[in-house]
């Protein structure tokens, strides 16, 4: 017996510290999970609650600590967003997890940034279709190495912020997230059974905005191992 195309290489994140890895499974994210993003995408966050969509998994560009990953500027598009994020890393698995229960189910934690083809998006968005030509396109979720989440006790209240050439376009903290960490945690559960190897971003902070070629993107979560990429 045999495959019948290559079996293909399962991505892989780095770990902080270690020459180990984590196989990715699935990506989910969060969209308007922070109130003032929600304002700035045209949306009322108090009627409009968050809700998920998803990456395929080999999206995912893990950069090592202390590099700067050349990330393609995408096809068809002129509106090519960054929005940085919290990953959350799955290490355990279950299915409608109890909130007070859902930090038990947590590997660890990464910045990721959740690039977009806004235009793509808007387009889709408008006409009531799905996101993926938006969302789900190849290397469109870099993430920074994962970090073991008990050695990061503070992530709650973390800042979490992005820079585009030197320039602060992104500044929020962890604390300003609608649904919290175990809440979405909980509530992703009702809808998927999760498993070790799932990631979530977990929602942009205020400030998304446009990048061209040439761009250094530098993502920031307290506690975490910084994210840089360049746009080739
Ligand atoms: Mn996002």
């Amino acid at each position: 017996m045999a495959n019948v195309v290559p079996l293909p290489e399962p991505p892989l994140a780095e770990v902080h510290g270690t020459r180990d890895r984590f196989p990715v499974r699935r990506v989910y994210c969060v969209g308007r999970n922070y109130a003032a993003h929600a304002r700035e995408m045209g949306f009322d966050p108090d009627r409009d609650p968050p809700f998920f969509f998803c990456k395929p998994a080999d999206a995912v560009v893990s950069v090592p600590e202390g590099t700067i990953a050349p990330i393609p500027y995408p096809q068809k598009t002129s509106n090519y967003h960054h929005e940085v994020e919290l990953v959350v890393a799955i290490g355990r698995e279950g299915a409608n997890i109890p909130v007070e229960k859902a930090l038990d189910h947590v590997w660890g934690y990464a910045v990721g940034l959740d690039m977009t083809r806004r235009d793509l998006q808007f387009a889709m968005r408008d006409k009531g279709r799905p996101w993926e030509l938006g969302k789900a396109f190849d290397a469109s979720a870099p993430m920074g190495a994962l970090v073991a989440a008990g050695e990061v006790p503070d992530i709650a209240r973390a800042a979490i912020w992005l820079d585009v050439d030197g320039e602060r376009r992104q500044s929020s903290s962890i604390d300003h997230l609608i649904w919290s960490i175990p809440e979405t945690i909980a509530y992703l559960s009702e809808y998927f059974h999760l498993v070790p190897g799932d990631l979530i971003f977990t929602g942009t902070p205020e400030g998304v905005g446009p990048v061209e070629r040439g761009a250094i993107l530098h993502a920031h979560v307290d506690g975490l191992p910084d994210l840089k990429i360049r746009i080739v």
